[in-house]
């Protein structure tokens, strides 16, 4: 078969894609090749700016079916009637690692799902936690920091780690995760997935309902043992990916089941924790788990640049039916995400086709970097208008969201308890489970002064007493 032309990005068909145009045999390059200059300018070019955190990422397309009915909470049309089915793309991703770094870390694992619903994009942009170790987005980049590489020597430090998180006793609950059997999955098939945030469902009854999402792995819980992850980070770092991308091509699609817990609107006053303090869980037998659909991985992307690395996801997203939440970390993620976006991939990533709803977009922005479609084409951009264009449609008004309280700048630990959920985990592990998350958690200390484990150790006994003395001995601290 005859193979296509070689051309330039213009079009042009090009004579010499092997030897580059130079003045004589051994003479020196001319500035006129302009195949070269072009293949060399684009080639340095390649690299968007990494995200800062979740960087290393794989991800699928699949589908998302209905089945259980509960259009008694939601408008969204995504959860219309039982059967009801809705395509999907879910990037999984390592936080803390650069792009080329292992997938088995110790780390959470990101869970962002994007849905194409016949009402634009929906977005989850989660987590294998159900938790997070911040509830103020203020400390949000201070926490990271301290979790990245030092400024001075480039590595990273346990010693900044454990001196932020002994100024953080927020963070107890997902450090117990984390550390846990469950900090470093057996690849992207067998962890599951959370929406961690409170969001709200809201009906056409004007009733608002606060939501939990959780995806359990239908492929069960798998977990690598530290050592087998340490040698898997140096003889293949792209551990997980692989794992997903041959499972799918071998059509072993991996599958979740979505769960939700539902709260009346008004039971979040009366709570004795905070259900939009994203630091906690909503107990399950108070809240149980409800399942409403079956989400499907069955098809690999061609292009892992188009479609995983230009993937955009913002918590921001939400299609009618389908709410926010008063959870301040929800809050300035609404912010963050498209604003990481414009600036990582350009002010019209959401017309990317990984990113682009399948519904007709009718928005009046214009122009920006790379205004790839029609912009628009000759529909005028402005509105109210009188030539008939693009309207509001009041039917999709969410419900007034009650508010009260003072605005300040109040000091959460004075109304919360970052302690007894973190200890209610360690309590349902069993003694093989405490050890391991005892070792987990001496391993990443080492070589951390006293100074800074005492502070550290006095948090974990306070979740539990025996959590608390065991780390102590671990470490060689005496109390
Ligand atoms: P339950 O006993 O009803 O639920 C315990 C949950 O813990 C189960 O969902 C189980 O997941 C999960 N789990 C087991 N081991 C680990 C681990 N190493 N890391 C993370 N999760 C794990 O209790 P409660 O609802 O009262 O919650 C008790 C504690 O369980 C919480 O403080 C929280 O730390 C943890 N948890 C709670 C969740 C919730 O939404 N309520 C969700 C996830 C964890 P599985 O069923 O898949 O085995």
């Amino acid at each position: 078969m005859k193979k296509p032309v070689l051309t330039t990005a213009g079009g042009h068909p090009v004579s010499q894609n092997q030897h580059s145009l130079t003045a004589g045999s051994r003479g020196p390059l001319l500035m006129q090749d302009m195949h070269l200059v072009e293949k060399l300018a684009h080639f340095n070019r390649e690299r968007i700016p990494e995200r800062v955190v979740h960087a290393k990422g794989s991800g699928a397309y699949g589908t998302f079916t209905v089945t259980q009915d509960i259009t008694r909470f939601t408008r969204a049309s995504v959860f219309a009637g039982i059967g009801k089915t809705t395509p999907t793309f879910l990037r999984f991703s390592t936080v803390a690692g650069e792009r080329g770094s292992a997938d088995t870390e110790r780390d959470p694992r990101g869970f962002a799902l994007k849905f194409y619903t016949d009402e634009g994009i929906w977005d989850i942009v989660g987590n294998n936690t159900p938790v997070f170790f911040e509830r103020d987005p203020l400390k949000f980049p201070d926490f990271i920091h301290s979790q990245k590489r030092d400024p001075r020597t480039g590595y990273k430090n346990p010693i900044r780690m454990w001196d932020y998180w002994s100024r953080a006793p927020e963070a107890m609950h997902q450090i117990t995760i984390l550390f846990s059997d469950r900090g470093i999955p057996d690849g992207y098939r067998y962890m599951n997935g959370y929406g961690s945030h409170t969001f709200s469902l809201w009906n056409n009854g004007g009733e608002r309902f606060w939501v939990k999402f959780h995806f359990k792995s239908m492929q069960g819980i798998k977990n690598l043992p530290p050592e087998k992850a340490a040698q898997l980070a140096g003889s293949d770092p792209d551990y997980a990916g692989r794992d997903l991308f041959e499972a799918i091509e071998a059509g072993q699609f991996p599958r979740w089941k979505m769960m939700v817990q539902i709260m009346p609107e008004l039971d979040a006053e009366r709570q004795s924790f905070n259900p939009f303090d994203l630091t906690k869980v909503w107990p399950h037998n108070e809240y149980p788990l409800q399942e409403v659909g079956i989400l499907e991985l069955n098809r690999n992307p061609e292009n892992y640049f188009a479609e995983v690395e230009q993937a955009a996801f913002s918590p921001a997203n939400v299609p009618p039916g389908i709410g926010y939440s008063p959870d301040k970390m929800l809050q300035a993620r609404l912010f963050a995400y498209p604003d990481a976006a414009r600036y990582r991939i350009g002010v019209n990533y959401q017309s990317l086709p990984v990113n682009r709803p399948l519904n007709q977009v009718t928005a009046y922005h214009r122009d920006g970097g790379m205004r790839f479609d029609n912009n628009g084409g000759r529909v005028d951009n402005y509105e109210p208008n009188g030539f008939n264009g693009p309207a509001q449609d009041e039917s999709v008004t969410e419900p007034p969201l009650r508010i009260r309280g003072d605005a300040f700048r109040y000091d959460a630990h004075r109304e919360n308890d970052d302690f007894t959920q973190a200890g209610n985990l360690y309590r349902i592990l069993t003694g093989e489970e405490r050890e391991r998350l005892t070792d987990n958690i001496a391993a990443a200390m080492r070589g951390v002064p006293a100074e800074i484990l005492r502070p550290n150790i006095e948090h974990f006994l306070r979740c539990d007493q025996d959590y608390g003395l065991k780390i102590a001995a671990k470490v060689g601290i005496k109390l």
